[in-house]
């Protein structure tokens, strides 16, 4: 295992690598990552991994200092995984340079987390844009998990003509059936219990939505989550994956998209 810090360095040691397996994170690794992870390990060439937060895509920046952080144990697993290369970089490295290509930001931006955390894909984008320049990576393997990121990072590949391939990966949950998140970490028991409520209040919900559509009140769901115990809501909605629109027909494949808060901690998910 190779670990970089230097974004000279980096691209001296890549510059005759063909195929490179590209997973971005921001450490705090769990099971959601080593699936992606191990997923790259199946393609054809070598696995970069990086670790990275990035402060742009904080909109707030009492989240960003509480984002947790384990760079010791980060570096433990990726060890254990056999991971070729890493790539830690400083700010400076890798906002210090001039980029190619300009971000394009598609108008799916403006839905579910663009509404309320604005910027946020804006710096996303520009991060990845950035590793993309760099490395020029085969394949990019990102989670469904945050399905508007992955979307928006895919339009932006290919506005620019990047030569790159978005390897979607699916959403691994915990026993409790909530998503594996860094942000997990955050959360106490209770607040664990809360959340695993909410996922199988959901999962309940779609079944009752698929048979009829207008099951699905958000007046009614965003009650029901507050008895819950969630404290705030960013949006509870349905969106077909392929139209990128509310399901009209319960034909008509569908996710329920959420974004809440236990007391300071925001979780998305889709299900
Ligand atoms: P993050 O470190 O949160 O920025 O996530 C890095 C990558 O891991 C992103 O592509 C995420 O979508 C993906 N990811 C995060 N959580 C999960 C999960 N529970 N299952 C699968 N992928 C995930």
């Amino acid at each position: 295992m190779k670990i970089f810090k230097s974004k000279h360095k980096l691209k001296e040691e890549i510059s005759n690598i063909e195929n490179i397996s590209f997973v971005p994170t921001m450490g705090g690794l769990h099971k959601g990552h080593i699936s992606l992870i191990k997923k790259s390990q199946n393609f054809k060439g070598k696995t970069l991994v990086s670790i990275f937060v990035n402060p742009k895509q904080f909109n707030e920046k009492k989240d960003f200092l509480n984002y947790p952080r384990n760079l010791k144990k980060d570096l433990r697993i990726l060890k254990h995984l056999n991971v070729d290369l890493i790539y830690l970089p400083g700010l400076k490295d890798i906002f210090s340079f001039q980029v190619k290509n300009k971000i394009f930001l598609d108008k799916f931006s403006k839905k579910l987390c663009g509404k309320s955390r604005k910027g946020h894909f804006k710096g996303v984008l520009n991060i990845v844009n950035r590793f993309l320049e760099l490395i020029k990576p085969k394949y990019i393997f990102l989670g469904i998990k945050d399905f508007q990121q992955s979307y928006l990072i895919s339009r932006h590949i290919v506005k620019r003509e990047i030569n790159t391939k978005v390897i979607n990966c699916k959403t691994i949950r915990e026993k409790n059936g909530i998503a594996c998140s860094t942000r997990n970490n955050n959360l106490n028991k209770y607040q664990l219990k809360i959340a695993s409520n909410v996922i199988k209040y959901l999962k309940n919900k779609k079944k009752l939505i698929k048979k009829k559509l207008s099951n699905f009140k958000f007046v009614n769901i965003k009650k029901d989550l507050i008895n819950l115990g969630v404290k705030k809501i960013d949006y509870v909605e349905l969106y077909n994956l392929n139209t990128l629109k509310r399901p009209k027909s319960k034909r008509e494949k569908f996710k329920i998209f959420i974004a809440f808060y236990l007391n300071k901690t925001r979780l998305i998910d889709n299900i």
